[in-house]
């Protein structure tokens, strides 16, 4: 039994999934199949309910696009002469209906559930499509909510899973099937409360959905099918010669993908580490090549420098007024303020009269924090730095990287250091 994960770039259109199908129809063996919605649909369904919860003008326009979009793909895949054509017709005019109905009601809503009802639709239009034309091409294959399997607390847009009844109706749903010899198909992304709703595990989180599934049925291996031959040391945006990694330890993936490297989603290897299951991160455009292995820690393998970007950051140092010590009591004043107002934390050092801090400028309230730090710190900070983060460094990596910009802050450990760069030379 295996898992595979394929993302929103190997189903952008009717031709990706009928590349998919190709793939798939070489495999065999019980398989959990995980998709997540269709290309960019994600962020057009963000746009969708933006405009209908501001009632801007362009709303019908999107939606209309979205819809005209989606029935591309369907009638690219599906032919009248399809046995299951004016079914899955039916069903993608329902979805849509029932999608306009909820944006309609959508402003009702506290965002962030608003949020997870309507962009959990990518996923459940893009199963729905997928999981038909599979059928149709003849593999075994049986649709199953991901609402139903993984169950989650009610934190809209970031949900927690609740382990132990996501694993008993993994295992009451889905092994059964899996014993039959089906595959079982079921979105990424998405989950359900106990209320009913429908939960989301935050953006890029269907690999996060197919771990848990894996875990959930003991898989033998995971793979996520992407659109690069593996995972690379380097960002091919910020850098030219970057290489493939082969084989790299669980740890290695979980502190590239912590410190942004876009390839896994960061909360995708526990799961797996927790019950030894390697995971294959492989190219659809070339399914023949061996792509990464990402498994024990102890396992031989060549260790080479990876290095990662986090741009958008901001270096933030607190200073008691008084010229006192920073101690424990400060400490937890600060973390209780970074954590009021949505800060991500990426790196902290203190010294007796300072604490210095790297944080996402996307996330959170800045502003807000500063203000209210400076009734009790004088605060000083940089924005528009870099974080780098390089997994087993030498100087000469690091000379290269840093390429003679400023470095603000540096921490090192026995195989990772992070620098806190400014600016890029023009
Ligand atoms: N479709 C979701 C997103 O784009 C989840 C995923 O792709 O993993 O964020
Ligand atoms: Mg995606």
């Amino acid at each position: 039994m295996e898992v595979y994960k394929f993302g929103g770039a190997s189903v952008k259109g009717a031709d990706a999934v009928k590349h998919v199908a190709r793939i798939l129809a070489k495999e065999q063996g019980p398989k959990v199949l995980v998709f997540s919605a269709m290309g960019k649909t994600t962020n057009a369904l963000e746009a969708l309910l933006n405009a209908f919860y501001r009632h801007e003008t362009n709303r019908a326009d999107l939606f209309k696009k979205l819809m005209a979009d989606h029935i591309d793909i369907f009638q690219a895949l599906f032919t009248p002469e399809t046995a299951c054509y004016v079914y899955v017709q039916q069903l993608l005019k329902e979805r849509f209906e029932q999608l306009y109905q909820r944006l309609l009601e959508a402003a009702a809503l506290p965002f962030d559930q608003a949020y997870d009802s309507i962009v959990s639709y990518g996923e459940r239009l893009s199963t729905l499509l997928i999981g038909h034309y599979l059928q149709e091409q003849g593999l075994p294959v049986e649709l199953i909510d991901a609402a139903t399997l993984i169950r989650t607390d009610s934190r809209y847009r970031e949900a927690g899973v609740l382990w132990e009844p996501t694993v008993r109706q993994i295992r009451a749903q889905v092994l059964p099937l899996l014993e039959q010899g089906k595959w079982v198909l079921t979105q990424g992304f998405i989950g359900g409360d106990d209320q009913g709703h429908t939960t989301t595990l935050g953006r890029e989180g269907s690999d996060y959905s197919a771990a848990i599934l894996a875990h959930g049925i003991d898989a033998r291996q995971m793979t996520i099918w992407k659109d690069v031959p593996g995972v690379l040391n380097a960002d091919p945006k910020y850098f030219a010669n970057t290489c493939k990694l082969a084989h790299i330890s669980y740890s290695d993936a979980t502190e590239l993908a912590y410190f942004g490297a876009s390839v896994i989603h960061p909360k995708t290897i526990k799961p797996l580490q927790n019950k030894h299951i390697p995971l294959y991160v492989r190219s659809f455009i070339q399914p023949d090549e061996p792509g990464t292995w990402v498994g024990l820690d102890h396992v031989e393998y060549t260790v080479m420098p990876s290095y990662i970007f986090k741009p958008n950051q901001i270096l933030l140092s607190v200073y008691p007024k008084d010229f006192s010590f920073i101690e424990e009591i400060g400490l937890a004043r600060i973390f209780e303020l970074l954590a009021r107002h949505g800060m991500k934390v990426n790196l902290m050092q203190n010294s007796a009269l300072s604490f210095s801090l790297c944080l996402d400028a996307g996330k959170g309230s800045f502003a807000d924090l500063v203000a209210a730090l400076s009734s009790e710190f004088d605060c000083v900070y940089n924005e528009g730095v870099d974080l780098v983060t390089i997994r087993h460094y030498t100087q000469e990596v690091i000379d290269q990287i840093v390429n003679g910009r400023a470095i603000l802050l540096e921490q090192r450990t026995r195989h990772t250091v992070q620098l806190v760069v400014g600016g890029r030379k023009a």
